[in-house]
């Protein structure tokens, strides 16, 4: 299988860069192909501009979706992002590797996000209409493909608990979860949570390595989370609202998530 690695962190001997080398060699061991998108590494531009498609003309309003668009669709793309959507689509499974910073993603992968999810590539995919809103949520251009997140967070894991006063971690993680992930088509697996990272000495960080190994050791096993699909009959178009009948009473973030 192919992975790709989306890595934001700007220094190689962090906790993020060991336990990054120890994924792609864990991977590799086990027969796997794997690409590195090393962000700081590769100098990465975060910020969406009009440098963003060639030949565009200078003297005209830079509208980021409509640039984007016509951008993807006349092979006219910034080669940086052509390239990444190439990795993408060469991808089995996509791993996005990161250290929480002010309570998600780092702003160099988010700008990954922006400029790669281009218009026409991760949004904007199939037929919109009141009857249908796009391949998204579930479907989209990544169907078939895992993703998975390795995060790493200062504060504790009770700090992130269901009580804690961090919030809940799936909350928090939800706009990439299901936002980022589960949108363009992706089977979002549950996360890689290493909290508390301050108190991290060799015997923790072996237990660690062990816990991680297995996970990537089970990256086509481990059962998604059960995130409803746009278009399988749970939610109201267009108003795209869950039906009536579906969780009733339930409100936020778990309600998107289907319970056995
Ligand atoms: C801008 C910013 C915003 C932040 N916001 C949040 C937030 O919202 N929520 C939150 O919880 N935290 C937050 N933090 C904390 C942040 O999440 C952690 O600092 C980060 O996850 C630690 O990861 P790291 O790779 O930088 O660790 P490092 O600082 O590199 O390492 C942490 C510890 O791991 C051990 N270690 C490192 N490398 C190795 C190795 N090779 N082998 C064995 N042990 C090793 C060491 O003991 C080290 O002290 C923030 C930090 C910053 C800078």
């Amino acid at each position: 299988m192919n992975v790709l690695l989306v890595y934001a962190h700007p220094e190689p001997r962090s906790l993020n860069g060991a336990l990054k080398e120890f994924a792609v060699q864990r991977l590799q061991a086990a027969g796997h192909q794997v690409q590195v998108s090393d962000l700081y590494a590769m100098g990465w531009k975060a910020a969406i501009d009009a440098g963003d498609s060639l030949d565009r003309d200078p003297e005209a309003r830079f509208d980021a979706s409509e640039d984007s668009r016509r951008a993807f669709a006349s092979g006219r793309q910034s080669s940086d992002i052509a390239a990444e959507q190439d990795k993408l689509r060469w991808a089995d499974a996509l791993i996005l590797q990161f250290p929480l910073w002010w309570f998600s993603m780092p702003a160099i992968l988010k700008g990954w996000v922006d400029r790669v999810y281009a218009y026409g590539f991760a949004y904007g995919v199939g037929e919109h209409s009141d009857a249908r809103w796009g391949d998204r949520y579930g479907e989209g251009s990544m169907v078939g493909k895992r993703a998975m997140l390795i995060v790493t967070t200062g504060g504790w894991e009770s700090h992130y608990s269901p009580r804690g006063i961090n919030g809940p971690i799936e909350d928090l993680l939800f706009p990439i979860h299901h936002g980022i992930l589960h949108y363009p088509g992706f089977d979002v697996l549950p996360p890689f949570l290493v909290h508390r990272t301050s108190r991290i000495d060799r015997a923790r960080f072996d237990t660690l390595r062990d816990e991680l190994g297995k996970r990537l050791d089970d990256l086509w096993r481990t059962e998604p989370i059960a995130y409803r699909k746009q278009n399988g009959g749970d939610y109201d178009i267009p108003a795209l609202t869950l039906r009536a009948e579906v969780a009733p009473g339930q409100v936020g973030f778990a309600a998107h998530v289907e319970q056995p």
